[in-house]
């Protein structure tokens, strides 16, 4: 199917894979998300009941949390990816742990990794998997790493636990031919993942991609970012993974650089964060000898702008070099209407015990109703889809 053909517009097949009662439960939620103070005061009312004991976990699970996550266990998971897989969707497994500080956590995650990528070993519905470095060691030492300052004597050894930690991992990632990609954070905690996934490309990406990393678009240096990795892995004969993202934690940046008074790495305009993701697609586009891309956008300009492109260079839908990825519970209509036309694409699928995602639910409802017209878009589409299946009821009954 030509670019020219490919809409985002049919509603029937984004949500061909949602029951009624699935496309009812996501109305209900997306209308509610649509509510910026509803959404404040209920997340504080379920932080609350979770701290106090109260049993509101059948009510999140039935809610918010099978709207975003796969369940609470890989093997909860399993009917969610296996519903992915029957649209020619790949699950990326995300192990949401956050906020952790304490080796046994770290080790207890690796664990967890570990176990998604002999999950995903020959199995074609989890083509990836996925790692915050926050996961597996502590904030402030990717800190300090990242600054370069002087560590002490305990924290060195900590520093080669965590090294040893990651590095379990990606041989298992290379063993089982699971690509593994590594989040992007905050930037002051970036500057360590940048180094370390750059060591880990170039030692586990000398035939192929097994290490990706992240690159958030909304910061101002990140083509320049690109082009000097991209010289060096040509220089060095290593192959590069990206993942393309816009960036999640603007706000958070913006607050943090006013508070040491140093200058926001954060774009001024939605317009440069938007320019920048578009120019990264091309360039990586025209290196996919030694690139593999990952779109990680709901934002459909981009994503027109990636099959574009790759029709333009003459490369094919399914070149295995070229994926698209949407988190799980959002944008099925890009999702969906994708993989009918034979690209490569995956979702993000979060999953771990409720009391754990509560912060990644929190976000994703955040994000919904922060995001000026993806929610009105979301909402629109179900919409449009709910009168769609009453008008077909009716013509069949
Ligand atoms: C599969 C997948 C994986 C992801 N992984 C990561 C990850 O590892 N790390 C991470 O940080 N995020 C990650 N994200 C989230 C991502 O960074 C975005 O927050 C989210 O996808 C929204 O951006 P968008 O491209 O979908 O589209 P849009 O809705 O078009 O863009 C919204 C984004 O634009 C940027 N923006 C908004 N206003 C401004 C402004 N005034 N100035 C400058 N920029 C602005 C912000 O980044 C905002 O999130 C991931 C997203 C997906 C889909």
């Amino acid at each position: 199917m030509s670019y020219s053909k490919l809409s985002f517009g049919n509603t029937e097949m984004a949500f061909k894979a949602k029951e009624d009662k699935d496309l009812q439960r996501s109305l209900f939620l997306f209308k509610m998300m649509k509510q910026p103070a509803l959404v404040k005061l209920l997340s504080k009312a379920i932080l609350f009941s979770m701290r106090i004991g109260l049993p509101v976990n059948r009510l999140i699970k039935g809610t918010i949390f099978n709207q975003f996550c796969g369940g609470e266990s890989i093997a909860e998971s399993t009917e969610v990816i296996s519903k992915l897989s029957r649209s020619h969707i790949g699950a990326i497994l995300d192990y949401s742990i956050e906020g952790k500080e304490e080796e046994a956590d770290f080790e207890q995650t690796k664990a967890e990794l570990i176990k998604i990528i002999a999950v995903a070993k020959d199995n074609p519905a989890i083509p990836y998997t996925s790692l915050k470095l926050t996961g597996l060691a502590r904030v402030s030492l990717l800190e300090k790493l990242g600054a370069g300052t002087d560590l002490n004597l305990a924290e060195k050894e900590e520093c080669n636990t965590f090294y040893n930690r990651l590095n379990e991992i990606c041989v298992a990632a290379q063993l089982a031919n699971v690509p593994v990609y590594f989040d992007a954070e905050e930037s002051w905690i970036q500057e360590a993942i940048d180094v370390l996934a750059e060591r880990f490309m170039e030692k586990y990406n000398k035939k192929k991609a097994i290490v990706l990393t992240t690159l958030q678009m909304y910061r101002w240096d990140r083509l320049d970012y690109l082009t000097a990795l991209i010289k060096r892995a040509r220089e060095d004969s290593f192959f590069i993974g990206i993942k393309l993202v816009r960036g999640a934690y603007m706000e958070k940046e913006n607050a943090h650089a006013a508070q040491i008074g140093s200058i926001s790495p954060i774009h001024l305009l939605k317009e440069e964060t938007d320019r920048d993701f578009d120019k990264a697609i091309d360039i990586c586009l025209e290196n996919i000898d030694i690139i593999t891309l990952c779109a990680g956008t709901h934002n459909e300009s981009s994503t027109m702008h990636v099959i574009r492109k790759m029709q333009e260079l003459s490369i094919a839908p399914e070149h295995p070099h070229v994926f698209f990825s949407q988190l799980y519970g959002m944008s099925d209509h890009i999702t969906y209407n994708l993989a009918n036309a034979g690209y490569n694409v995956t979702k993000y699928l979060p999953y771990g015990p409720i009391k754990s995602v509560i912060p990644y639910l929190i976000r994703r409802a955040e994000e919904n109703t922060s995001i000026a017209g993806q929610m009105g878009r979301e909402l629109r589409m179900l919409v449009e889809e709910k009168k769609r299946r009453s008008a077909s009821h009716l013509l069949t009954t």
